[in-house]
């Protein structure tokens, strides 16, 4: 008897290969059986006829650091079939930790991640110093989804050097000795990997670069040779580039840089025999950087030193609505309304007289609760007329008619106004979006071939973050409903090589032997998924974190289940309250390629 039994879907086991339709049995938290099930064999059974059944996703690229602490949902990623989903990315997390620096690493998680300090503060018991203490607390922890965590670069840093490496010095001999330490303790403990920051536009709140930003080649490959000891985990970068500046402290820029950057993350896989992943977009400052950077891993690759490009799925958004941030957030009139709930203050801006107002006043300098945005909404303004006025559904790849300056100029009004207009309109949730990254020449045709190429991992949803500008950690259900069965714009992707991308290749990547596939004794970590209905819908604020605050939701439908080891979290598109998932612990593994 088995304790669950999904019937007569057509099974993308996640190899890559053609759909096959059949059911698949679940004992004990693992396939059991794939292929033809009696129709009396199973306690439980999930209807699949007419749907899709793949492995469930795998998200190697979330910053969940904090909400692993006070959440057991873990949405947005919940709610697009993600089953693993592995944070402490990109260098910021929230241990290891002293007394002294716990607001510190709050900065970097606010200034980085855009995670609202309060949220933090009120989230955060800081009942832990070490990261294995930290892995200790996760684990006393039940969730949706598997969760695991890399050991990140900047709190290391700030605990070994203290104001030191706040004011970026080199690391000494006995710095390295002292961090190396931590790294081998933090993956005997578990952590997934190490991750390490090198962004220059990445900032903590008080606008100081982040601790490892500048990080000296002797500390970062001693660092990577400490992970390698363990035999266990992978090395994560965002490196200098990843949004544009290639600005180093050796002098060295553009596409020298850029080489440079490459050439010490191949170093790093060397010395530390380790699989590593990196970010890349295709940057508005050089169309080419990331195809050339792609191809070097390619070329590494081909010798055996694996550095693998993650790439994003989608262009990068900024999305802007009433509800979070947007161009006439710091205008005198708007303040005035702007504490009023949403349908109160909707009502408040289209009368006519204050909608005059706001649109002829200009931002005051220090408003009251939007401190700290006022390089954002530089930036809002600078490209306002390039933004994207979105419809419903979320139109992934909006061609140049949907631009503000082209809609505003049919319409024969300002792009002011018929942004006014928009965002008023009908319940107040209405968005546009500047595209930061992806989208070089007005479509995603690059995104496409980046994510065809078999070396690179897509990823990049950065779940936990960026609460009220991004939300890709949707990314999954879009690369499913808009690349392999909407896109209209270009050629599509095929629904088995992407069943392959969301699951196997991310998990074969970090080792995860037991996940990724449909095989027998593999974890049954599933998704059912009715095709034909699977929609990404508009993103929209919603206030739920501790304190209240807003984050960003991009809801879905067409989830008939999400299964995490054997056991069904999400049914017809709704929470059971099921909560299988747990810190996940790295295990030692072999990486395939690399020699
Ligand atoms: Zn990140």
């Amino acid at each position: 008897m088995y304790d669950l039994v999904i019937r007569g879907g057509s099974i993308y086991d996640g190899t890559g290969g053609p759909a096959r339709s059949g059911d698949v049995a679940i004992k004990d938290g693992l396939i059991a059986a794939i292929g033809k099930v009696g129709s009396t064999e199973g306690r439980q059974t999930i209807e699949a006829d007419g749907a899709i059944v793949t492995p469930g996703f795998v998200d190697l690229h979330s910053h969940y650091d904090g909400q692993f602490l006070w959440d057991d949902k873990i949405d947005p990623s919940f709610s697009h079939g993600i089953t693993t989903s592995i944070a402490g990315n990109c260098g910021v997390g929230v241990a290891p930790v002293s007394d002294e620096y716990q607001s510190k690493l709050i900065d970097f998680m606010t200034g980085v991640e855009e995670i609202p300090e309060i949220v933090l503060e009120v989230g955060l018991d800081w009942s832990w110093r070490s990261f294995p203490e930290y892995l200790d607390k996760l684990a006393e922890r039940k969730y949706t989804m598997d969760v695991g965590v890399h050991l990140p670069h900047a709190p290391v840093r700030l605990l070994v050097m203290g104001e030191r490496a706040l004011k970026h010095e080199a690391a000494t001999a006995d710095d390295i000795i002292a961090m190396s330490a931590i790294v081998r303790d933090a993956m005997a403990a578990g952590a997934q990997g190490f991750s390490t920051g090198r962004v220059v536009e990445h900032r903590s709140s008080d606008g100081n670069y982040l601790p490892g930003t500048f990080a000296l080649e002797d500390e970062v490959l001693a660092l990577a040779k400490a992970l390698g000891e363990g035999g266990r985990g992978v090395f994560q970068v965002a490196p200098r580039g990843e949004l544009g500046n290639t600005f180093n402290t050796d002098g060295s820029d553009g596409r020298e840089a850029r080489t440079k950057e490459h050439r010490l993350m191949e170093k790093i896989a060397t010395v530390s025999g380790r699989p590593l992943n990196y970010g890349v977009l295709e940057v508005f400052t050089d169309e080419a950087d990331a195809g050339i950077m792609i191809g070097q891993s390619d070329q590494a690759i081909a010798r055996g030193v694996g550095v693998y490009p993650m790439v994003s799925p989608r262009a990068a958004n900024l999305m802007y609505t009433l509800e979070g941030y947007h161009l006439f957030m710091a205008r005198p009139s708007y303040l005035e309304v702007a504490r009023m709930p949403l349908a109160e203050r909707v009502h408040a801006l289209r009368d006519p007289v204050r909608k005059r107002a706001i649109l002829s006043e200009s931002d005051v300098t220090s408003p009251v609760g939007v401190r700290d945005h006022g390089v954002l909404l530089k930036y809002i303004s600078a490209n306002n007329e390039q933004s994207f006025i979105l419809s419903s559904p979320m139109d992934i790849e909006p061609g140049p008619e949907r631009r503000l300056g082209a809609l505003a100029a049919a319409a024969g009004k300002s792009a002011d106004e018929y942004l006014y207009d928009h965002l008023t309109a009908g319940d107040g949730t209405n968005v546009n979006l500047n595209i930061v990254a992806n989208y070089f020449h007005g479509n995603l045709e690059s995104t496409r071939k980046f994510m065809m190429n078999p070396n690179t991992i897509i990823g990049l949803g950065d779940g936990g973050a960026h609460l009220k500008l991004i939300c890709d950690a949707a990314h999954t259900t879009c690369q499913i409903a808009y690349w392999t069965r909407d896109r209209s714009r270009g050629e599509r992707i095929p629904l088995e090589f992407m069943v392959e991308k969301l699951a196997a290749a991310p998990a074969r990547h970090h080792g995860l032997t037991d996940r990724g596939v449909l095989a027998v004794g593999k974890r049954a970590d599933i998704n059912v998924i009715d095709y034909e209905r699977l929609t990404l819908k508009r993103s929209r604020i919603v206030h739920d974190l501790p304190t209240g605050a807003g984050r960003c939701l991009q809801p879905s439908q067409g989830y008939l289940a999400t299964v995490v080891a054997g056991v069904p979290t999400r049914l017809n598109d709704e929470d059971t309250l099921a909560r299988p998932g747990r810190l996940l612990r790295s295990t030692a593994f072999t990486p395939e390629l690399v020699r």
